[in-house]
C-alpha cells in the first residue's frame, strides 16, 4: 500500500514536471503577438529567439543571413525542407518548386511576421510538416529589421491594432524597400534580390496591410500586374491558381478575398494615368475614396514594386494585402490562412509549377520574347464585378487614446462595378536580340545594377563592326517632384539604323535569358522604370544626342567573355 502510493506520487510529480515543461516549451513557441493577446508585434530579437527555439525542436530548419540591414542586422531566411538542404544547388537537384514567403518590408504591416512564424512552428512540429514532401519553404519574416525596431504609437495610427505600436514603413535611411526592386540602392533590396538570383523561388508571396478604401473583404491580393510578363505565367495566376485559393479560403476559413483595389473616381484614374509626374504612389497611399464613384482600381504595373518584378523574372508571385481595419488578430489569422493554401495548392500543383517554369525559361532562352509595351493602361475586366462595399466603426486604441478605424466584420454590400484589375500595352516594341554599349565611365552603374540583377554580362574581348537600332533623343522629361531620391527620368525619342564599331571591351546584354523581360525593362529607352528612369543615365540625356545603349536586332556571334 505504502509502496503503491510512493509510486503514485511519483508518477503524479512526474506528469506534473512534464505538463511544466510543456507548458515552459510552449511558451517559449509563441510569438509575441500570442504572447501579449495580440497587443505588440515582435521585435527583431523576439523573431531570432522564436527561430532558434524552432530549431531546438526540428533537424529539417537552416537559417541563413541573407545580407545585412542598413544598421548592420541580419536578415534572417528560413530554409524547410525534408531531407534539408543548406543550399540553393540542392534545393535544385530535389526538383521540389522553391517557394518563398516575405513578410515586413514595411515594418508598420506586421501581421505577416507573426502569420509566417505561427505557420513556422507548424511546418517544423505541427500540421503542415507533410507540405515539404512537395516543396522547399524559404521564409524571411522580418525583411525591413531596421524598420521593425522603430516601434511606435504614432505609426499607422489608424490601423486597428497591435494597439502597442507598429514599426516604420522605411528602411532606416528613409527609403521604401518596395520601391527598390529595379533601382536597387538600398543593402535590403541588394540581398534580396541575390537571394532571388541564388534560390531562385519559383513563388514569391510578399506580404502587406492595406490602408485605402472601406471595402468588404479580409485580405485582397495581387499577381504579378505587367503584361510584358509571359502570358502564360499570367494566366496561371489569374485563371488557376488564385481562383482556387479564393474558394478554399471561404469555404475552409470563412474568410472573403479578392483581387486588390481602391475605390476610385474615373476622372481620377485618368489623372494619374496621363501624368509624367508619377503620382500614383502605389499600394497604400491612396485615400479612401466614397464607394458611389463606383470604380474599382489596382495599383501599378511598374516593376518597382516586388509583384511586377518577380513576373519580368519569369517566375509567380502573390501580393497580399490583409485588410488594415480587421483587427491586428483577424489580420495574422487571415495572412496565415492564405499563406496556408498557397502552400497546399502549390504542394498539389509542385510538378506543374516546376513545367511551367521550366518552360518559360527555355522559351526565353531561345529568344521567344517578342513584343513588349514601353507605355501602359490601367484595363477593365470584360464584365463589370460584385465589389463588397464595406463598412467601419471608430475604436479608441486605449495605450495612445487614438482613434483606430475597425472594419463591421459582417457588414457588406456587394455593388456591381467596372473591375480596372489589368493593365495592357498602349505602346510596345520589338525586344532585340540583344543590348550593346560601350564600356565607359558613364556606364559603370548601369553595368553593376545588371549584375546586381543576376543577368549575364559579356565583354567583348574583340572590336565589332555591327548594324544596330540607335535611339535619337527628342524630348528628355524629368519629373518636378523627387521620388525616392530620384526625379525620375522619361525620354522620348525616334529609332534609326547605322553601322556602328564598339571596341573590345563593349558589353553585350544578350535577351535570350530567362529574365529577357528584366533586361528589356532595364535598358529600353523609353521605359518606364529603367535605368533611364532612376537617374543612371543622365549625362547621356539630351535632346539630338543618341541613347549610349543600343539595339542588335539579329543573333549575335562575337568573342566576348562573362563579367
Ligand atoms: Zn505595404
Amino acid at each position: 500500500m505504502k509502496l503503491a502510493y510512493f509510486s503514485l506520487s511519483l508518477l503524479l510529480l512526474g506528469a506534473g514536471v512534464s505538463t511544466i515543461m510543456s507548458h515552459t516549451q510552449n511558451d517559449q513557441l509563441k510569438s509575441r503577438a500570442e504572447q501579449t493577446n495580440y497587443e505588440e508585434t515582435s521585435r527583431y530579437e523576439d523573431v531570432m529567439r522564436f527561430i532558434g527555439e524552432l530549431q531546438k525542436r526540428t533537424d529539417k530548419l537552416r537559417v541563413e543571413s541573407f545580407g545585412k540591414t542598413e544598421e548592420g542586422r541580419d536578415l534572417p531566411l528560413m530554409i524547410f525542407a525534408d531531407p534539408p538542404v543548406s543550399q540553393p544547388r540542392e534545393a535544385r537537384a530535389s526538383s521540389k518548386p522553391v517557394i518563398f514567403i516575405q513578410a515586413n518590408i514595411h515594418a508598420g504591416e506586421v501581421e505577416g511576421k507573426e502569420a509566417t512564424l505561427h505557420l513556422a512552428r507548424r511546418i517544423a512540429t505541427g500540421d503542415l510538416r507533410s507540405l515539404l514532401n512537395n516543396l522547399i519553404i524559404l521564409i524571411a519574416p522580418i525583411y525591413n529589421a531596421d524598420g521593425n525596431e522603430k516601434i511606435s504609437l504614432n505609426n499607422r495610427t489608424a490601423q486597428n491594432g497591435p494597439i502597442g505600436g507598429v514599426g516604420t514603413r522605411e528602411n532606416a535611411k528613409g527609403f521604401d524597400l518596395n520601391r527598390d526592386y529595379m533601382k536597387l540602392e538600398t543593402p535590403e533590396a541588394n540581398a534580396l534580390v541575390g537571394l532571388f538570383n541564388r534560390w531562385d523561388p519559383s513563388l514569391t508571396v510578399d506580404l502587406h496591410t492595406t490602408n485605402g478604401s472601406y471595402h468588404g473583404y479580409h485580405l485582397t491580393y495581387a499577381p504579378t500586374l505587367n503584361p510584358n510578363a509571359d502570358a502564360r505565367l499570367i494566366a496561371f495566376e489569374r485563371n488557376k491558381m488564385l481562383p482556387a485559393i479564393t474558394r478554399s479560403m471561404l469555404k475552409t476559413h470563412k474568410f472573403r478575398i479578392y483581387y486588390y483595389g481602391n475605390f476610385a473616381t474615373k476622372e481620377r484614374m485618368n489623372r494619374e494615368m496621363n501624368s509624367f509626374e508619377m503620382q500614383r504612389s502605389g499600394t497604400e497611399a491612396q485615400p479612401a475614396e466614397k464607394p458611389e464613384t463606383k470604380i474599382w482600381r489596382t495599383f501599378d504595373h511598374r516593376p518597382r514594386f516586388g509583384n511586377n518584378y518577380c513576373g519580368l523574372r519569369n517566375r509567380l508571385t502573390i501580393l497580399s494585402e490583409a485588410y488594415s481595419y480587421l483587427d491586428f488578430k483577424g489580420r495574422v489569422a487571415v495572412t496565415e490562412a492564405f499563406v496556408e493554401e498557397i502552400f497546399k495548392y502549390s504542394a498539389l500543383h509542385a510538378d506543374e509549377i516546376t513545367a511551367l517554369i521550366k518552360r518559360l525559361d527555355d522559351d526565353a532562352i531561345r529568344g521567344g520574347v517578342a513584343q513588349q509595351g514601353v507605355e501602359f493602361e490601367l484595363k477593365a475586366l470584360d464584365k463589370p464585378v460584385d465589389i463588397l462595399v464595406g463598412e467601419v466603426e471608430k475604436v479608441k486604441n486605449p495605450r495612445s487614446d487614438k482613434m483606430m478605424t475597425g472594419m463591421v466584420e459582417n457588414k457588406f454590400t456587394p455593388t456591381p462595378m467596372p473591375d480596372y484589375g489589368l493593365f495592357a500595352a498602349t505602346k510596345s516594341v520589338a525586344c532585340p536580340r540583344a543590348y550593346i554599349f560601350r564600356n565607359e565611365d558613364g556606364m559603370k552603374t548601369a553595368i553593376a545594377k545588371l549584375l546586381a540583377h543576376g543577368i549575364a554580362v559579356e565583354e567583348l574581348t574583340e572590336p565589332l563592326t555591327v548594324e544596330v537600332e540607335s535611339f535619337v533623343i527628342d524630348d528628355v522629361k524629368k519629373a518636378a517632384r523627387q521620388f525616392q531620391g530620384h526625379a525620375e527620368v522619361k525620354l522620348k525619342g525616334h529609332t534609326q539604323k547605322e553601322t556602328v564599331q564598339f571596341p573590345a571591351g563593349s558589353i553585350l546584354i544578350r535577351t535570350s535569358q530567362p529574365s529577357a523581360s528584366l533586361i528589356f525593362y532595364l535598358l529600353e529607352a523609353e521605359s518606364d522604370d529603367g535605368l533611364v528612369t532612376w537617374n543612371f543615365l543622365d549625362p547621356y540625356l539630351e535632346k539630338g544626342k543618341t541613347y549610349p545603349i543600343y539595339r542588335l536586332t539579329s543573333e549575335v556571334k562575337a568573342p566576348g567573355r562573362l563579367k
